[in-house]
């Protein structure tokens, strides 16, 4: 008795090798039918015996490709054909196909079995690869998705390859990665010149080259990384040295997971998504007894730790140290080097050695980073294994296509079309001449490989952004819609979570700077709105720069200028050692230009209060003196918290809500005291972030109320602090209010180019 059923499936189904799954799984249980991929997922339609197709069903879930997503499935049972045989078929309507490009996945089991095992003939191929598993993103030109539209066009397929690509029932069935050590891509080892070493074992060669404390740079799947062992400490102080980046924490790539154990703690969740196919860094909580050199990242109470992730990356772990120190490999601030020649330029001088191979990368892309938090998984950086997954925003019609450029740091990009948002792997600051280069070549290759035509372009309301100047002066007549940045930042997360046109959400934005609407510095902002439009409701109060910029390099700056705007003299009182350290002429300077408002633009960055909380309790001198790394004050703040008990409602320090402005400076003002009692810097630490997350929970209860709003979505980088995060969100939740944080995207501006092309599109619709 022969019965069809026809099966729609909505989610990630596309180069992934599902199409082949299907079929395999359709000629085991000898079935009849199709498989088809459509516009938005597949559609199979499927039929024989009814027992046959039921265990169809079962190894179908069971085996389900490792990097296929299904969100939605629906199955109907319909009328049986007289048909024979089970086929793959062509898009329908080719020019209705998505042009989705996957990101690039781990190698799989099975290929690392096969490397692993003498007799196969890819028996340690650096490159081996399969329809599960490889690169994508990072080696694809245009879609559609076929080796001649990816780097590897330039090695023609051996026979036996060939047979395997071609082979429907083969694992590697147009797997466009496809190669073997015959006819694919080479690995070589080469000196600190580039000069091509011989070499029967290049990987054997630069482990070896590890283990004596050498520093390689490797080429690896999206860009290069600078590799040194990173138990030791001398090699790893060496690397800071000769990278100029003396704090910036190094992320460790463990040979395997038990590695990595000895080294972060590892819940199950955080294990995960240490394993998972997009194999990020994971910052996890170190272990006291972590076998890492204090150089590989000093002060902090967390490890970025990632498994590797390509062929190459496990053969040199295995022969090599078992744990590395994997910096991208690039001087501080500039992006990533991708191409070999560039890249011997570039890192002269810091590499001992190189391990190249000749796989172009066309679209580099680092690590991602995601931080393991007790309320799940925390995207900091969405790059290598997430970009460019698209959005599927459930809530806001994504009909038309626009580009957005994001913001200056932290730049990433979106195109949107047909109901996707493809936001871009993370770009860095565009202040790097270097950086912003990339930036305009990742655009032209977004527009290209999703072979759109943007209608319109958003970008920041700043008018001296480099990405806004681009967006207003480089695309030809394409209208600008203007987004201003904290606006981007709640539409952001309003896409991540569902909400839809229509709704209005509370939205609080912490973050360092954005342009506000009245042409001044925002970031402590309390908004009303969505994705159409908002309103400014309150905001912290805002505290001069002295020297503007310059000063927020410099924590104990801010500290001075803080309490001076609440009245505190350092004639007057003693603030602290941190100031007693200080050049008295420099003070004297400070402090008039402080009176006078010369060269002291104001700031409502909340940021900024997290750099002056950690200047008062001096956390470490050097860093209240002068910072190494964006936000390194706050975020070692926010370690030293880590631990300490949530401060007692009693023990919360002072702060005032008034028309509209909270002002944590009496919380400043109150830890000049707790410091001159001797209570410790922990405490300290602790206390101003508890003080500071009720104080903000407050008063977005007071505005979410004073709006209707029952939502209150929290973005901007300070909620990267998860003390800062946590307690908000369970003040809000236990006020009955709906907390909504981020989780696919960062809270920080990587998540802005998303949030303007939301506001994009909604401005478009309803015009
Ligand atoms: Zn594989
Ligand atoms: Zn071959
Ligand atoms: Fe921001």
């Amino acid at each position: 008795m022969t019965r069809r059923w026809k099966i729609r499936l909505l989610g990630t189904v596309q180069g992934i090798g599902f199409r082949p799954f299907v079929y395999r799984l359709a000629k085991r249980y000898d079935l009849d039918g199709f498989v088809l991929n459509d516009a938005r997922g597949a559609e199979i339609e499927i039929q024989g015996d009814p027992s046959d197709v039921e265990a169809f069903f079962e190894s179908f879930h069971s085996e389900l490709p490792p990097l296929a997503l299904i969100s939605e499935e629906n199955r109907e049972e319909i009328p049986p054909r007289p048909e024979r045989g089970f086929q793959i078929r062509k898009s329908e309507d080719s020019s209705d196909r998505l042009a989705f490009v996957t990101p690039d996945a781990h190698v799989c089991d099975d290929c690392l079995a096969e490397m692993r095992d003498p007799k196969d003939r890819r028996y340690r191929y650096p490159f081996i690869n399969c329809t599960n598993c490889g690169p994508r993103f990072t080696i694809i030109r245009k879609v559609p998705y076929d080796r001649p539209n990816t780097t590897m066009d330039r090695f023609p397929l051996c026979d036996e390859c060939r047979r395997e690509y071609e082979d429907p029932l083969d694992r590697r069935f147009h797997a466009q990665p496809v190669a073997c050590p015959r006819c694919g891509p080479e690995v070589w080892l080469a000196s600190a010149e580039g000069e091509g070493l011989a070499s029967a074992d290049p990987i054997r060669d630069a482990a070896a080259l590890l283990r004596r404390g050498e520093i390689l740079a490797v080429k690896g799947l999206g860009g290069f990384h600078l590799a040194v062992e990173a138990e030791r400490q001398e090699p790893v102080a060496r690397l800071r040295k000769r990278k100029w980046r003396e704090d910036k924490p190094f992320a460790l790539m463990a040979r395997d997971i038990e590695t990595a154990r000895k080294v972060v703690d590892l819940p199950a969740g955080a294990r995960d998504l240490l394993e998972s196919p997009a194999r990020p860094i994971v910052l996890a909580p170190r272990r006291q007894d972590a076998p890492v050199a204090p150089a590989v990242a000093p002060a902090l109470a967390e490890l970025g730790v990632m498994l590797p992730y390509t062929p190459l990356h496990h053969l040199l772990l295995e022969e090599g140290p078992g744990l590395l120190v994997m910096t991208s490999g690039n001087p501080s601030a500039e992006p990533l080097a991708h191409r070999n020649e560039s890249a011997v330029e570039r890192l002269a001088g810091i590499a001992d050695g190189f391990l190249l191979h000749d796989r172009p990368i066309h679209n580099p892309c680092d690590d991602s980073v995601v931080r393991w938090t007790d309320e799940g998984p925390q995207m900091v950086r969405r790059a290598r294994g997430y970009a460019p997954r698209p959005i599927v925003p459930k809530g806001l019609p994504v009909d038309r296509s626009v580009l957005a450029v994001g913001p200056e740091l932290k730049n990433t990009i979106c195109v949107t079309r047909k109901g996707q948002m493809v936001c871009s792997q993370h770009l860095g600051d565009l202040t790097n001449v270097a950086a912003y280069r990339a930036f305009e070549a990742a655009v032209e290759r977004m527009i290209d490989l999703l072979g759109v035509a943007p209608e319109a372009v958003a970008c920041d309301l700043h008018p001296d952004y480099h990405s806004g100047r681009f967006a207003r002066q480089k695309l030809g007549d394409l209208p600008v819609i203007e987004v201003q940045h904290h606006h981007a930042h709640l539409a952001a997360s309003m896409v991540e979570h569902d909400l839809e046109l229509g709704d209005r959400v509370c939205g609080v934005v912490w973050d360092g700077t954005g342009h506000g609407q009245d042409d001044l510095t925002w970031g402590g902002e309390f908004l009303l709105g969505g994705y159409r439009d908002f309103h400014r409701a309150a905001h912290t109060a805002p505290i001069a720069l002295p020297g503007g910029d310059a000063a927020v390099r410099h924590p104990w700056r801010i500290a001075l200028s803080a309490l001076y705007g609440v009245g505190m003299r350092p004639e007057d009182v003693q603030l602290g050692d941190w100031l007693e350290r200080q050049d008295p002429s420099h003070v004297r300077v400070l402090l008039q230009m402080l009176e006078r408002g010369w060269r002291s633009p104001l700031s409502s960055g909340a940021g900024r209060l997290f750099d002056a909380a950690a200047a008062i309790i001096d956390l470490r001198s050097e860093v209240t003196d002068e910072i190494r790394y964006e936000a390194q004050a706050a975020i070692e703040l926010e370690a030293a918290s880590t631990g300490v008990e949530e401060t007692s409602e009693r023990d919360l320090l002072g702060w005032t809500f008034k028309a509209g402005v909270l002002d944590l400076r009496p919380a400043l003002k109150d830890l000049v005291d707790l410091v001159r009692r001797g209570v410790e810097k922990e405490i300290c630490a602790a206390r101003f972030c508890d003080t500071a997350a009720a104080a903000c929970a407050e008063v977005a209860r007071s505005v979410a109320r004073s709006g209707s709003a029952s939502k209150v979505v929290l973005s901007g980088g300070c909620f990267l602090n998860k003390r800062l995060s946590r307690g908000v969100a369970e003040r809000l939740r236990s006020s009955g209010l709906t907390p909504l944080v981020h989780q696919d995207l960062p809270p920080n501006d990587g998540a802005v180019s998303v949030g303007q092309a939301a506001v994009a599109l909604a401005k478009l619709d309803s015009v």
